[in-house]
């Protein structure tokens, strides 16, 4: 790897850090350990942080030297651990976060802030509930709200700081959602840029290809091959390579 993090000057301004908190319910993170992480994507360092508002530890998987750089190519991903770890179909979380990484893994540098939020902030086990009520075929829509609703300005709060205490100039947001970036911006991050996160097609998510997007309020559904609704899981969208303006479109209608 060619150039890393300063990693002892992070620690000491983090160990060192007091501020008022970032966004309504001013969150403050700091930096508490950096270490390499040698991933199938690339070459990465992880960095942990800690915070005062609850007991989870949020990550950055950082891609070079991103201090005092200018437009870091920067991806939200939040925490899914049945689909980022098990690999579940049931959201497109994994493609999302592999599709990510690949494209940071091949830069000189850029982030993904690991959001620890599962299941959109509801924690993991009403996720599950959520699933659990469409196995039973009831209540989609409610499963669909379940998962869909959750507070979105605290991870932007967190994300917002995360970026100020890697010191980060300025960035090219990787999101489908172009609203996203008012919010970034409203919490002081300087966003200069949107690069679109488009995910390669394959088995596990051709059938955004094949389906025509549904409105059902704000909600899209969309099955798979073994009839599981995907629930909305990241904060973006899942466009695929090959999906019609018109079925991009949809998804933000
Ligand atoms: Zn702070
Ligand atoms: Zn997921």
């Amino acid at each position: 790897m060619s150039i890393q993090l300063p990693v002892q000057q992070l620690l000491e301004e983090s160990a060192a850090h007091e501020c008022e908190g970032v966004g309504e319910q001013r969150v403050c993170v700091k930096i508490v350990s950096i270490a390499e992480l040698p991933t199938r994507f690339g070459d990465f360092q992880i960095v942990a942080f800690e915070n005062n508002r609850d007991g989870k530890d949020h990550i950055a998987i950082v891609r070079g030297d991103v201090t005092n750089a200018e437009e870091v190519a920067v991806r939200l991903h939040s925490e899914c651990l049945t689909g980022d770890a098990l690999g579940s179909l049931r959201c497109d979380c994994r493609d999302q976060l592999e599709a990510a990484l690949t494209a940071i893994g091949k830069l000189e540098r850029g982030i993904v802030l690991y959001l620890r939020q599962e299941g959109r902030g509801i924690g993991l086990a009403n996720k599950i509930r959520a699933y659990a009520l469409q196995d039973f075929g009831m209540d989609t829509v409610e499963a669909n709200l379940a998962l869909g609703f959750r507070d979105d300005e605290r991870d932007y709060a967190v994300a917002a700081h995360m970026l100020a205490s890697l010191k980060v100039r300025s960035i090219q947001l990787m999101t489908n959602n172009p609203r996203k970036i008012d919010d970034l911006k409203r919490l002081g991050v300087n966003v200069t840029g949107r690069l679109p996160h488009v995910l390669p097609p394959n088995p596990h998510n051709e059938f955004y290809l094949r389906t025509k997007a549904q409105k059902s309020g704000h909600m899209i559904d969309l099955r798979d091959f073994k009839g599981k609704v995907h629930l909305p899981e990241q904060s973006d969208r899942p466009v695929v390579k090959g999906m019609t303006e018109e079925q991009v479109k949809a998804l933000y209608e």
